[in-house]
């Protein structure tokens, strides 16, 4: 199929992630480095955490039993340190306790030392009455032994691998990294470095997608290999998008997908493999290419082509390129999750098309919108902090509820 088809942006994504088979070859890494990475097992304790029960406080440790026969005076028993073995609580006795040590046998209450008085080298007033159990951190009440503590998919965040510590992982099993071949597209395009701003020649501009989609899909755990611009010319594109497709798993362009244009991506990747070229029912991010190039193992390699508007580009990348990457990596959170928010503007173009309007969050807890949403306006991306989800036709009064998604759940 090669004629321009009108998606929604469901449609796309299933089409995207249908069928999607998840990267080969995992690898063990240590756990120090798995931030972003996606889990590719379950993971279960092999013990209780905490594994004995311990001291909440700096404090006494005694039993609640003699506290009341003793009226709070007890004798004071041994010192138990962090770290310390297990050891047993005579009767009539407060062991001096710290924060993490391991509760006597015999205890069932710390007191915190703020409410515990020393009258002399062998008695030890508890002032506060004691509840049975107080300031006693149970055996497994984080982690219960033999329980699932990471289920396989999940993206790892720093908590993630502070948790696999806590049960004792040293490393992990990880999706390996997407190999991704990064191009772009254009003739006006100059790289920042290449020419000064004050000599850029009129019709020029900075390639500015390359940029931020490097950012983003290195954020995404992949492996970008930057191929620069691609050229003019349809055997030159052929033979750099052959060449990509043998050491990668996803070529991503921008640019150059828009209908009629007389870009050479499109028949280089027909002559290579197959192209589909949808059009969104979406604002930005209209024109969107989605193919596979055949390499020199007879194997298929995903090609993605963005729109080269800046914000098209980067919307599109968010809406589908992300999920796609996340998937290939067996992540199963790749829903874009919005939140219900206050419009504290009038939008009343509203569009035949799903709209995602650039707004920012106010200090009263509504939303601002960019006064320029046009598709080639960078800066509303970069003043706003997230996207409102606009259905087709929807006009926007200001205190209306919106759906925002902001780009922090995103970006990371
Ligand atoms: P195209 O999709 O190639 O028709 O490009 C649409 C618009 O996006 C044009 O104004 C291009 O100059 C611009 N554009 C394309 N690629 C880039 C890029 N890498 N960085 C900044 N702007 C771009
Ligand atoms: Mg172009």
């Amino acid at each position: 199929m090669n004629k321009q088809s009108l998606f929604t942006l469901d449609d796309a994504l299933h089409q995207l992630l249908h069928g999607l088979k998840t990267l080969d070859q995992p690898e063990r890494i240590s756990t120090f480095d798995a931030d972003g990475r996606i889990l590719f097992e379950d993971v279960h304790a092999e013990l209780s955490v905490p594994s004995f029960d311990n001291s909440a406080m700096d404090g006494y440790a005694f039993n609640c039993a003699d506290w009341t026969a003793n009226n709070g005076k007890l004798k004071a028993g041994q010192r138990i340190t962090a770290g310390s073995q297990f050891s047993v609580l005579l009767p009539g006795q407060a062991a001096r306790i710290f924060t993490g040590a391991p509760i006597p046998k015999g205890a069932d209450a710390v007191v915190m030392q703020e409410d515990c008085e020393v009258i002399d080298d062998e008695t030890v007033l508890i002032k506060a009455k004691p509840t049975m159990g107080q300031c006693i951190r149970r055996q497994g009440e984080d982690i219960a032994r033999d329980s699932l503590v990471l289920t396989k998919g999940t993206r790892l965040t720093p908590v993630s691998l502070g948790l696999a510590a806590s049960i004792g992982l040293a490393q992990l099993p990880v999706y390996r990294r997407p190999n991704v071949a990064l191009l772009s597209t254009g003739d006006e395009l100059v790289m920042p470095g290449e020419i000064s701003p004050s000599d850029l020649p009129s019709g020029s501009i900075f390639n500015s997608n390359r940029y931020f989609l490097r950012s983003l899909l290195l954020r995404l755990g992949c492996t970008v290999t930057d191929l620069g611009n691609l050229p003019d010319k349809l055997e030159q594109t052929k033979l750099v998008l052959s060449a990509a497709a043998n050491s990668h798993d996803l070529i991503l362009t921008s640019g150059g997908v828009s209908v009629g244009e007389e870009d050479h991506v499109k028949p280089a990747v027909n002559a290579l493999g197959q192209l589909h070229l949808w059009s969104l029912a979406i604002k930005p991010g209209k024109p969107f290419a989605y193919g596979q190039i055949r390499n020199h193992h007879d194997l298929l390699t995903h090609f993605i082509g963005l729109p080269g508007n800046p914000v098209s580009s980067l919307v599109t990348f968010l809406l589908l390129v992300r999920p796609f990457i996340l998937s290939l990596q067996g992540c199963h959170q790749i829903d874009m999750k919005s939140y219900a928010m206050r419009s504290d503007f009038g939008w009343y173009k509203a569009d035949k098309r799903r709209e995602f309007l650039r707004v920012r969050r106010n200090s009263t807890g509504g939303l601002d919108l960019f006064p320029n949403q046009s598709s080639g306006v960078l800066n509303s991306a970069a003043w706003g902090d997230g996207l409102i989800d606009n259905p087709p036709y929807n006009l926007i009064n200001p205190g209306d509820m919106v759906e925002f998604i902001p780009f922090n759940d995103w970006m990371s």
